[in-house]
């Protein structure tokens, strides 16, 4: 943390900074280095004049997603149930509390224009809920869809003194350089910040305490409202940065990032925090009759978590305080997980379909198979990234493999999952007795041919030779006949594409073979669109 944030550095000249420079580099290598003055605003012997004219000027940021913010909550909510399973209690009050934050920026610049000041107070958001149960793909995807700068960290990096683990200043400068340099756009951001539970510091607990407070303190301030330096003040390298942009001119005047209209949302796992919540709850319901009360557990008692139990949990109260907003996510069961992969735009299915696909096959995940995967997954008890390690265990040697077997196609099926080494040596199998068809080697002597003939190289993706088999048979066509007659036109189409993009080597998958013509015309059209992209695969 810096002690400078009341008081945030001027640029200075050109001259103080280099002082500056001097004695930060002298009082911290212990006066061991020689410096060598730097050129002062004249330029320096290598620079010329044309040179710094021909700077870029400071960046031009679209600010209209902020000022001209006009989205509602139930659309936010919409746009996050494409990709979030379950999570509707968070995804509706994120969503309320993002469009009244943007709300009030659109006002305050509104006001601010006609010279009238309004104050709003900040909608900072707590969130409560174990891991990987999509707390951060929320927020990521409420930030995408506004449109402004998202950042992202875990609280246990920083440190009281701001140096050993990290600044948290660092992350309102990380916002600026996600909004490609923009300090506007970066002022309107939103911060967030995972695991501040650990920040808490119960009674009891010593050492860490100290720090963990120190933290929250700091975090404190920017909620609140600060001024936080452009250019780390006890970094070497961004006061340098700050140096060589105060003589470009490319500072405009301005150092300093305002947290004011900053979004920060907080997130933890809190764990124990129901057992505070409960004896509360117990000590409440003395001289009724408690027996017979139903408490709720878990996560029914994070829920009716209230200020006091965070303050008890071990936080400072102003920091709570400016934490007004405060919703729980809940763990997924294996149906969650199941539903993730068979509706979540985001999915990691979709992933791995696009992963095999990169090779020309098609992986087709049957119900069976994600079903079993969820339940191995739900007993990792890691959320949705159990998934990841699920699924990774079964596939790793078919992606490792199947790459070059030369199958078209992988059945994901449950059979797979559950005994995946006699798949894939069934895989195998297949794939020795489609190599040794004659009629892929039929195939591939009419690519040679073609290449003796034209100078143009077609490769036949897997897909394609199966489509091409498929095709011979259903038409009663040899694989010489069928590929003269569906290639007829590639001679002087593909001569085309060379032209325009240089390429003279054309993968071809299943398209090719079901609708050449299409895939021809295509691809020619692509090639005077975008001359950089190869003639590989449409
Ligand atoms: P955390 O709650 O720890 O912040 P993340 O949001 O980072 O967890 O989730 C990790 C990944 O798991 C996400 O990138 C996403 O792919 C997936 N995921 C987690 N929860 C969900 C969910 N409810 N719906 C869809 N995908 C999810």
């Amino acid at each position: 943390m810096s002690d400078t944030k009341d008081d945030p550095p001027k640029p200075g000249t050109p001259e103080e900074i280099t002082r500056k420079l001097e004695d930060f580099i002298k009082n911290s290598l212990g006066g061991q280095v020689l410096f060598t003055r730097v050129e002062g605003p004249g330029g320096s012997p290598t620079e010329t004049p044309e040179d710094r004219e021909e700077e870029p000027p400071s960046p031009e940021v679209d600010l209209s997603p902020i000022f001209e913010f006009r989205l509602k909550p139930a659309e936010i909510k919409e746009h996050l149930d494409k990709y979030v399973i379950r999570q509707d209690e968070a995804k509706k009050v994120l969503a309320t509390a993002v469009c009244d934050h943007y709300n009030h920026a659109r006002i305050i610049r509104a006001h601010r224009d006609r010279g009238e000041n309004v104050e709003f107070s900040k909608q900072n958001v707590i969130i409560l809920g174990p891991t990987g149960v999509g707390k951060t793909y929320l927020v990521k995807h409420i930030a995408e869809l506004i449109g402004v700068p998202f950042v992202k960290a875990d609280a246990t990096k920083f440190s009281e003194t701001g140096y050993v683990g990290g600044d948290v200043d660092d992350l309102v400068r990380d916002l600026v350089a996600k909004a490609g340099g923009s300090i506007e756009l970066a002022e309107h951001g939103i911060i967030y910040l995972d695991e501040v539970d650990k920040l808490a510091t119960p009674s009891g607990r010593l050492s860490r305490d100290v720090s963990g407070r120190g933290v929250q303190t700091a975090l404190l301030k920017l909620m609140e409202e600060t001024e936080v330096p452009l250019y780390a003040p006890n970094d070497m390298r961004a006061q340098m940065q700050m140096m060589f942009d105060t003589r470009k001119g490319a500072l405009g005047g301005k150092a300093v990032i305002n947290t004011r209209n900053i979004l920060f949302i907080v997130s933890g796992a809190f764990a124990g925090l129901e057992k505070v919540v409960e004896n509360r709850v117990s000590k409440g319901s003395i001289g009724f009759s408690a027996q017979s009360k139903e408490r709720p557990s878990g996560e029914g008692l994070m829920r009716q978590a209230e200020t006091q139990d965070l303050i008890d949990y071990g936080f400072e109260a102003e920091f709570i305080g400016r934490l007004p907003v405060r919703v729980v996510c809940d763990s997924l069961i294996a149906d969650d997980l199941y539903e993730i992969m068979k509706r979540s735009a985001g999915s990691i299915i979709r992933q791995f379909e696009k992963e095999f696909g990169a090779y020309g096959i098609e992986a087709r995940f049957s119900d069976e198979a994600m079903k079993v995967i969820a339940e191995r997954a739900a007993q990792e008890k890691t959320g949705a990234r159990g998934l990841v390690t699920a699924w990774e265990r079964v596939l790793r040697d078919f992606k490792f493999e199947l790459p070059s077997l030369g199958l078209p196609v992988l059945e994901v099926s449950g059979q797979l999952v559950n005994e995946p080494s006699v798949v894939l040596e069934l895989c195998r199998e297949a794939a020795r007795s489609l190599s040794n068809d004659p009629r892929t080697h039929q195939a591939r002597d009419f690519c040679e041919r073609f290449k003796a003939e034209n100078d143009l190289d077609l490769k036949f993706e897997p897909d394609a030779i199966h489509a091409l088999l498929e095709r011979c048979e259903q038409e009663g066509a040899t694989v010489h006949d069928l590929c003269a007659r569906l290639f007829k036109d590639f001679p002087f189409g593909l001569q085309l594409v060379v032209r325009n993009t240089g390429s003279r080597v054309f993968s071809l998958n299943r398209d090719a073979i079901t609708a050449p013509d299409a895939y021809l015309s295509d691809l020619v059209a692509k090639s005077y669109r975008d001359p950089s992209e190869g003639g590989a695969r449409s």
